[in-house]
């Protein structure tokens, strides 16, 4: 049951009648159409829907990566829109934290030192850097790894990393299908770290996902099919049909939402 007193709260993330098209050969892909929400911090977040629905397009405009053709993306009062494309590099560097599904990390440095990466665009002096690294490895459960390479890790060990990286400095993290390589177990693990690291360091998450484990874990899903964001019974539709698939039932789907 949702009792969050955030939601009450300014929307960290506005998203406001956005589209996004792509011109492929004499088409126009229509990724996504006209799509309004409105994202409250301190919230674990997940954009479901079938592969081409639009999801990692509505991710990529909320980490401010791509642009859309038409309406606005806000994030923390910033209009996204305004910024130049070195002016978004810089702020995304600052405000977003990514993770991705095969954990992007540098294979020459050690997991302290690929935390650490993300603060040499700050002011920090080089012990500070490697002190909020160890704290942000010792937070993901992983202070007995500092010194290990990633080829030295597990899967679940790399994608923890990859998360300690996405939260050194601070920011919005946004996750592309973090557990679509990962064991049912690693999986569960990592849903249930990024859901930890929202409820004890008001960390916001927002992730796109298949993954219908996902659903026990997220506050909100928002549901897209073919660049629409689905809402009331379709959206609810949809959340029971990925319950189904999974053998949760829809009872399951329904107590999360509180329907
Ligand atoms: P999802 O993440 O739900 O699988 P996407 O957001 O990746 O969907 O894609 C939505 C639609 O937009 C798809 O039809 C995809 O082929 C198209 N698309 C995405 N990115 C591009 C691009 N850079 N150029 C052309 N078409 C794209």
């Amino acid at each position: 049951m949702d009792s969050n007193p955030s939601r009450t709260d300014a929307p960290l993330i506005v998203i406001r009648n956005v589209s996004r098209r792509y011109v492929r050969g004499i088409d126009d892909v229509h990724a996504l159409e006209n799509v309004s929400l409105a994202l409250h911090a301190n919230r674990f977040i997940a954009f479901m829907g079938p592969s081409g629905s639009g999801k990692s397009t509505l991710l990529n405009l909320v980490s401010g990566i791509d642009r859309p053709n038409q309406g606005d993306v806000l994030v923390a009062g910033q209009r996204l829109n305004d910024l130049t494309e070195d002016e978004l590099a810089r702020w995304r560097a600052r405000h977003v934290g990514l993770i991705f599904q095969f954990f992007n990390l540098i294979p020459v440095l050690s997991a302290r030192d690929n935390v650490a990466l993300p603060l040499l665009l700050t002011h920090l002096d080089k012990a500070e850097r490697l002190r909020r690294a160890e704290t942000a490895l010792r937070i993901v459960g992983l202070e007995h790894r500092l010194d290990h390479f990633p080829r030295a890790l597990s899967g679940g060990e790399q994608q923890r990393v990859a998360i300690a990286r996405a939260i050194v400095t601070d920011p919005v993290i946004v996750a592309d299908e973090p557990t679509g390589d990962l064991d049912a177990r690693n999986a569960e693990d990592i849903l249930a770290l990024l859901r930890q690291l929202k409820h004890d360091f008001g960390k916001t998450v927002v992730m796109v996902t298949h993954d219908p484990r996902a659903l026990r874990f997220v506050d909100e899903a928002y549901h897209l099919d073919k660049g629409l964001l689905l809402e009331g019974e379709e959206a609810a539709r949809a959340e029971a049909a990925i319950m189904m698939a999974a053998g949760g039932g829809v009872a399951a789907a329904g107590a999360r939402l509180g329907r």
